[in-house]
């Protein structure tokens, strides 16, 4: 069924690289005033686009912000409906003159093509744009009903794009929602992001008096509010690496065999690791292996921590406050606010009588999984495998992409995150690039998808 397609994908692929050169000129930054315009003026072309290769219903939605771009295409009743989100807006260019060539003047080099937003998230938008074409164009239809969103302002934090689903929800109704926005783990495998961290942030602030004291004439009589801070901060994970924080593991997932024995398939080099960011040996949590603990197991740290005085030479003050910025890492199912509130209720019970101790929860985010025994997941599983020949390697991240959870949580459908970047892609960095390789086998690895996932 995909045979003609794919001879469409291959016959194309220069237009194909052509046509990704000139989107990737627009400089849609948008945290920039100045470049309003370039977005609408990116939000249009992509409208274009979609008419061009056969989407319906295409319509640019207004938001507070910067727009974002539909289309759909709803011939194929009875099948399932997927929701390919992405973003066509990109991160600054600073600091420039670290680009080798300019971010906004595509060049392709050694395999590469260098762009401000090739990687995120243009050229991973264009792969699902390419696939559709090619479908459509061979096929006359697609074995799936599809909806794509674009959005305008993911790298200013999404602002308004969950008001956006919420007023829409009807119209983003869907089976599944795709992704695409992620790094593979390695070169020449592609992966799966099954997993994301979730976040909470808390300040905890200690008072010990009115003001800053001499330690002559007061110390042996006051607490100390830095010394109450740490002892506080001390408490809060052990040796092993173990949070304390009673009933902090409570809604922790455990890991499954099945993926402990995913993750364990990935090449990992701790000594590698350690060396590439200078650090004289690894650290973490007893009892589990390097990746688990780096994305399946929750984290607890402090951000910064400030106090009395830090001057030159020396001051003799009892100072009269202390503070420290913690965040924690989170794994699914727990709930970031019922985190702050066990973080909150723990450094409480800690704190001696002689301070005041405050802890505001300043953000958090609840963290992802798909279940890696998901028919949507497994169908994405063998397109990828189709396309580039190799094992699909599992992996989950340790950061956060928020807007997956709310997708999930109001569309009611699960989210695959099938990324095409590569782990030294520079994203937000200078010199961001994106492999053709696997811009042409994403493609490829699409129209493979669309037809698994016609046949669920
Ligand atoms: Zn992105």
């Amino acid at each position: 069924m995909s045979n003609k397609s794919i001879q469409y994908v291959n016959e194309n692929s220069e237009r194909h690289e052509q046509e990704l050169i000139e989107i990737l000129k627009v400089p849609s930054v948008s945290s920039d005033p100045e470049r309003k315009a370039d977005l609408l003026v990116m939000a249009e072309q992509l409208k274009e686009e979609m008419i061009k290769i056969g989407l319906e219903n295409t319509q640019i939605i207004p938001t507070a912000g910067h727009p974002s771009v539909y289309a759909e295409w709803l011939g194929a009743p009875g099948k399932p409906t997927l929701l390919i989100y992405g973003h066509y807006d990109v991160q600054p260019v600073d600091p420039v003159d670290l680009w080798d060539s300019p971010p906004f003047e595509p060049v392709i080099k050694n395999g590469k093509i260098f762009a401000r937003g090739s990687a995120d998230d243009k050229g991973q938008i264009f792969i699902h744009l390419k696939a559709i074409e090619a479908v459509l164009a061979a096929e006359k239809e697609l074995p799936v009903n599809v909806k794509l969103i674009f959005e305008g302002e993911e790298e200013v934090g999404s602002e308004h794009l969950t008001d956006l689903i919420k007023e829409h929800a009807e119209l983003l109704s869907c089976d599944y929602v795709i992704i695409s926005d992620t790094p593979m783990f390695r070169e020449g495998f592609p992966g799966i992001t099954y997993g994301l961290r979730g976040l909470t942030y808390l300040q905890v602030d200690i008072r010990g008096t009115d003001t800053d004291l001499h330690s002559g004439t007061f110390g042996g009589l006051v607490k100390n509010p830095i010394h109450a801070l740490v002892d506080i901060l001390a408490k809060m994970k052990d040796e092993d690496g173990k949070i304390l924080i009673p009933g902090f593991y409570d809604d922790v997932l455990p890991i499954s065999e099945n993926e402990h024995d995913k993750l364990s398939k990935l090449p990992f080099d701790p000594k590698a690791f350690a060396d590439g960011i200078g650090a004289p040996t690894l650290y973490g949590e007893a009892g589990f292996d390097h990746l688990e603990r780096l994305w399946a197991r929750p984290t607890f740290d402090v951000n910064g921590i400030w106090g009395g005085f830090q001057g030159e030479g020396a001051k003799t003050v009892i100072p009269a406050e202390a503070h420290a910025k913690v965040s924690m890492r989170l794994v699914a199912n727990q709930d970031p606010d019922d985190i702050a509130e066990k973080f909150t209720a723990y450094a409480q019970s800690l704190a001696p009588d002689t301070v005041d101790i405050k802890v505001r929860n300043m953000h958090g985010g609840f963290g992802y999984l798909t279940d890696l025994e998901n028919p949507g997941l497994l169908a994405g599983v063998r397109a990828l495998e189709k396309a580039f020949g190799k094992e699909v390697d599992f992996i989950r991240e340790g950061g956060s992409i928020p807007i997956v959870k709310v997708f999930a949580d109001i569309l009611k459908a699960p989210v695959l995150l099938m990324g095409y970047g590569l782990p030294d892609q520079n994203a937000h960095a200078p010199n961001e690039n994106f492999s053709l390789y696997n811009f042409h086998k994403g493609i490829e690895s699409i129209v493979y998808f669309l037809d698994e996932m016609g046949q669920l």
